[in-house]
């Protein structure tokens, strides 16, 4: 198995909210008796953008011996999925994805969204 970077799921930490399930386009996370889990691993990528709505820090990124990534997987277990989701928001001003694009970031070991007006401060300070 490669050594990759996968997210970790702390359940002491985990309160069950969901919130992490809609950013994972992969589908790799489930509420699973009131826990969030990564279902099978070949699902995770570990890109990380469940982690910044995790309101009780219970996400990290590790690294270490997994199944690789499989797009086929992700393709067979999204086929189904409907369309609704929850819309993310700038985590500098607030603005959604239904009022223009936002954008992944990394800031102090988070994974945050950023919106187009709020991206050059964080480029430039
Ligand atoms: S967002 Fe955090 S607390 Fe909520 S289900 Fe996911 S891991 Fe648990």
């Amino acid at each position: 198995m490669p050594v990759r970077k996968i997210v970790k799921i702390d359940e002491e930490k985990c309160n069950g909210c969901g919130l992490c399930v809609i950013p994972c386009a992969e589908g790799a996370i489930e509420i699973v008796d009131g826990k969030a889990k990564v279902i099978r691993e070949e699902l995770c990528d570990g890109a990380g953008f469940c982690l910044g709505v995790c309101p009780t820090g219970a996400l990290t990124i590790e690294e270490r011996e997994a199944p690789a990534f499989s797009e086929e997987a992700v393709a067979e277990i999204t086929k189904d999925q409907t369309t609704s989701y929850i819309i993310q928001k700038c985590f500098s001003c607030g603005a959604g994805e239904d009022r223009g694009a936002i954008f992944p970031c990394r800031l102090k070991g988070e994974s945050l969204w950023v919106c187009a007006k709020c991206l050059p401060k964080l480029i430039h300070g």
